[in-house]
């Protein structure tokens, strides 16, 4: 469960990012947040990640504070963000380096399969599609079972084959672990496709201005 409680930004130049962002979302809930460029949606999720510091309010993820990048919070950004020094399998266990070998190469293996790519665990980030690569970086993210997963754009850069593939592979994953998910998009069909809520932003300052429950059936149900 993730409480977002009067949440605001003001960046050090001045800059109003966010305004009284208020948003309670129950564990395996599915929230889309749509809305233009500048209106605080990655300002928002680098918050709940813990990156960034809210300026005002609090953020609590299943009661407790986040202040800092913490394992039950995942996020995936537009681009993978893989480190090319590393392999796919050690790219997925770099955030869970302090758990026991057997345990850790057990976790990395088995997301891998989930993300259909048991066969890559010893290739190199270069040697992988657009899609692939941002399968690992899924991978990467529930890696650590985080309650709350944060995804900014995580599609918008893939071809629109992709991209369905990508969703579907989405849907499983949730479904067997059931992370709470705020889903930062441009694609309103997106949105109505995977989430249970959709918030739309507005900028200057950044803040909800439209919430709806979406009630057409998505293909998990
Ligand atoms: P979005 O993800 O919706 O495009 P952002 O969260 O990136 O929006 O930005 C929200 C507002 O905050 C914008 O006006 C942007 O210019 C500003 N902003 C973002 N990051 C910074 C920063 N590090 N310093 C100052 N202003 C910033
Ligand atoms: P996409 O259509 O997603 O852009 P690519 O043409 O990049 O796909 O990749 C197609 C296949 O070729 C993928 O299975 C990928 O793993 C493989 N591949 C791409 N680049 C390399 C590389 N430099 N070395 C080895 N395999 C590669």
């Amino acid at each position: 469960m993730l409480t977002i409680d009067g949440v605001g930004r003001v960046y050090p130049n001045g800059t109003r990012a966010l305004e009284r962002i208020g948003l309670t979302l129950e564990a395996g809930e599915i929230l889309a947040v749509v809305g233009g460029s500048g209106c605080g949606k990655s300002t928002l999720l680098r918050l709940v990640s813990g990156l960034d510091r809210a300026s005002e309010g609090r953020i609590l993820v299943d009661g407790a504070a986040i202040a800092e990048p913490h394992p039950a919070v995942g996020i995936v950004f537009q681009e993978p963000r893989l480190l090319p020094w590393l392999d796919v399998a050690d790219n997925v266990g770099f955030g869970i380096a302090h758990l026991p070998r057997a345990e850790r190469e057990g976790r990395i293996a088995a997301v891998l399969a989930k993300v259909g790519l048991a066969d890559y665990a010893r290739r190199w980030p270069r040697e992988l599609s657009g899609g692939q690569a941002q399968r690992v970086a899924i991978a990467r993210a529930l890696v650590a079972r985080p309650s709350v997963l944060l995804l900014d754009e995580p599609f918008s850069a893939l071809d629109a084959f992709t991209r369905a593939d990508l969703q579907d592979h989405l849907l499983d994953l949730w479904a067997e672990s059931r992370p709470t998910m705020v889903l930062v998009t441009h694609d309103i069909e997106e949105a109505l496709v995977l989430a249970d809520r959709i918030v739309v932003m507005q900028p200057k300052p950044g803040r909800i201005a439209a919430e709806t429950r979406v009630a057409l059936p998505r293909p998990r149900d």
